[in-house]
């Protein structure tokens, strides 16, 4: 008998059971693929670490985040500044003076800022409701035409007038020759590559892949007396509240043979007829010199049963019925829901460790 049965091996699943075995618990991890580390999974190519479900660069300004996270890796200086690609042409991303140079030709804060609010002024958006009326309220109308709304839509596949307004928020706009695309005090990669930051996470705990706990439910509950579950909730309840829903993305990685494709690790590509929404150059992370690289083009897809449900769909729907599941799951007070998934929330990697370490502060 285990105090905790985790279900679910990713980030939020393995920091969870690394902070309870810390503390003494006797914990059962249990993951259904055949690998460990959800979404954050690497893998070695020629020396290169492949990200398999897309960039992740971690980042964070909290200081106990980050020493827990750097504790299962050293983490390089790698700082992300992606390119955006519109019509043949590069800008700067995040939102900052370079972008506005690259867009007008402008070279002071104060031109930028009179360009926008002009802009601004011309929509004349007086409340907020939608993602479309939040951006044009910040940028104004280029931006959002060239570098937010053909991205937006294939990545969300729906109109921008259909989507929330917080999406929007995550992204930074800065009047400073800046392209650091993160707020944070911390960033970096794991030099170990993110498998084994899982891998040393759960060092020490035991776990059973390929083991799916809603085929064998039953069996499982018995191994220990609270389960902790990151899997999606709707799942949980054979989805008889109805179903919640996500977005999936299809990944397609190549192998070239040449010492470099793109100058940026990231290049998102904003423009609606372009099927994928970016392409990452692997090696670049970690600044690895080789005459290969590895480059993967990230596809939005819809999500259906078998797919992975990578995001969240944060609307008014989703959310009221994801409270309805939440009262199902709160009458049971042996199970308790973590993860991006069993939360339904848009967390980063830190925002999981800091859950993390809420939840089993609370436990
Ligand atoms: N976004 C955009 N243009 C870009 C990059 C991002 O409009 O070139 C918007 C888009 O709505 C996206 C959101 O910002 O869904 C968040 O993007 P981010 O890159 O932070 O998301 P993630 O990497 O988690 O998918």
């Amino acid at each position: 008998m285990y105090d905790y049965l985790i279900v679910g091996s990713g980030l939020s699943g393995a920091s969870i059971a690394n902070l309870l075995k810390q503390k003494g618990y006797n914990v059962l991890v249990i993951e259904k693929k055949s690998n460990i580390g959800g979404s954050i999974r690497t893998v070695k190519r020629d020396g290169i670490d492949i990200h398999l479900y897309g960039a992740h660069i971690f980042h964070t300004s909290d200081k106990r985040t980050y020493d827990y996270f750097s504790s299962f890796s050293k983490l390089n200086n790698f700082i992300n500044s992606p390119l955006a690609f519109y019509k043949g042409k590069y800008y700067h991303l995040p939102f900052n003076m370079n972008t506005f140079h690259d867009l007008w030709n402008v070279n002071t804060a104060e031109e930028a800022k009179a360009i926008i609010n002009t802009q601004i002024e011309e929509n004349k958006i007086k409340d907020i409701t939608n993602l479309e009326e939040q951006a044009i309220s910040l940028v104004g109308n280029d931006v959002y035409q060239i570098l937010i709304k053909g991205y937006t839509e294939k990545q969300w596949g729906r109109s921008c007038k259909e989507l929330d307004p917080s999406i929007i928020k995550r992204l930074p706009l800065r009047f400073t020759y800046d392209n650091n695309y993160f707020n944070d005090t911390y960033q970096g990669i794991p030099v170990d590559g993110y498998s084994k930051v899982i891998e040393r996470m759960l060092k020490g705990v035991t776990v059973v892949r390929n083991a799916d706990f809603l085929k064998d439910k039953n069996k499982w509950m018995k191994q220990a007396k609270k389960i902790i579950y990151t899997g999606q909730i709707d799942a949980l309840f054979d989805y008889k509240l109805g179903r919640l829903e996500y977005r999936s993305l299809k990944f397609e990685t190549s192998k070239l043979k040449r010492k470099s494709y793109q100058e940026s690790a990231v290049v998102n590509y904003t423009e609606r007829e372009i099927p994928y929404t970016r392409i990452i150059e692997h090696k670049k992370f970690l600044n690895i010199d080789s005459d290969v690289t590895y480059i993967t083009k990230e596809y939005p897809l819809e999500y259906k049963q078998g797919c992975n449900p990578y995001y969240p769909i944060n609307n008014d729907k989703n959310i009221s019925l994801y409270n309805e599941y939440l009262k199902l799951a709160n009458e049971d007070k042996n199970i308790i829901l973590a993860g991006r998934l069993g939360n339904y929330k848009y967390y980063d990697m830190d925002d999981t460790i800091m859950a993390s370490f809420e939840l089993v502060d609370k436990l």
